[in-house]
């Protein structure tokens, strides 16, 4: 299929192909993995789809269909994915190629420039918490409170968890609040292990900063069967001790991402109930001072290339 992009997110996962550079012989390829558009030319036999058609393609947009996870149903775990952006053309561009098998249908009344992160670090956040164990009322915790966490927030929030917002310095509790948290906790003031146990332990934790030490801090805040659901990627380690784990069965675990159907339902969930990322666009001839500026931390809170920028009457 062939597509016309209107927006783009900036993803931290980019670098991996940006920073792969030209070092190495593989092709060279458009990053961009947060792609909504609408179809311009439909491929050879394809059905199912119509041109003009508003489309979005995340970053898990095919599978093999023959490795020991594909032949168990977990596609998303496939070993030989297709990776927008990665083994294919992504979406830092005015017109994309995708396969149809990995195209999400994005509702009319998403604007683009907000649609586009959540297929990637709203399925991811969205997806993370549903599948936790988590029930509603049960306190659930977001550590981190950048592009992942303000998202996560919101949909624990919706979802009916009792939700508390963790992350660095009193300025951000008044945003906690407005994206819908119960309780904010300001881990350089207080101990946020600690606050968490007041109220019970956290049934989950969702960590969303990259930091393996902020990680570590949250597994004694986890009530018995608590689990720390692992989204972000951070350098250092994460380290815990096995009392934590063993008296009260808590646990570690990570969660990548989902299917094109899981977005289809992030994306309708979001739409229903109002969920919507914290946004700055940039024309796509600033790419690279948004990739700059998101990799520095600098965007609030996701970054997004929006193709007619001027037409749109928008500022970078
Ligand atoms: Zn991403
Ligand atoms: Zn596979």
């Amino acid at each position: 299929m062939r597509i016309r992009v209107e927006a783009c997110g900036v993803c931290h996962s980019d670098s991996a192909t940006i920073e792969r550079g030209t070092a190495d012989d593989a092709q060279p390829r458009v990053p961009g993995h947060e792609v909504v558009g609408r179809i311009d030319a439909l491929g050879e036999g394809v059905e199912g789809w119509q041109i003009g058609q508003r489309v979005g393609v995340g970053f898990l947009a095919g599978e093999d269909g023959s490795c020991p996870s594909c032949r168990q149903g977990d596609s998303v775990n496939c070993e030989n994915p297709v990776i927008t952006g990665m083994n294919t053309d992504g979406g830092y561009a005015e017109i994309m190629l995708a396969e149809a098998r990995g195209l999400v249908r994005v509702p009319e009344e998403l604007d683009a420039a907000e649609a586009a992160p959540l297929l990637c670090a709203g399925l991811t956040t969205f997806n993370a918490l549903r599948n936790a164990g988590a029930r509603a009322g049960d306190v659930v915790a977001i550590h981190g409170l950048g592009g992942l966490g303000h998202l996560a927030v919101q949909f624990a929030s919706k979802m009916g968890f009792h939700t508390i917002a963790i992350a660095r310095g009193a300025d951000k509790a008044e945003l906690a609040m407005q994206l819908g948290a119960d309780r904010y906790i300001d881990a350089k003031a207080e101990n946020a292990a600690e606050a968490l146990r007041t109220l019970g332990g956290a049934k989950v934790v969702l960590g969303t900063a990259p930091t393996g030490e902020g990680m570590s801090e949250m597994v004694a805040g986890l009530a018995p069967r608590g689990k720390l659901v692992v989204v972000a990627v951070p350098g250092d380690p994460i380290s815990v001790k096995a009392v934590d784990l063993v008296f009260g069965g808590r646990s570690i675990v990570g969660a990548l991402t989902g299917t094109v159907a899981d977005n289809e339902q992030t994306l309708s969930f979001a739409g229903m109930q109002n969920i919507r990322p914290l946004v700055e666009t940039f024309a796509l001839d600033q790419a690279q001072v948004a990739y700059d500026r998101m990799m520095r931390a600098d965007v609030r809170f996701r970054a997004v290339l929006v193709m007619n920028h001027d037409k749109a009457g928008v500022n970078a």
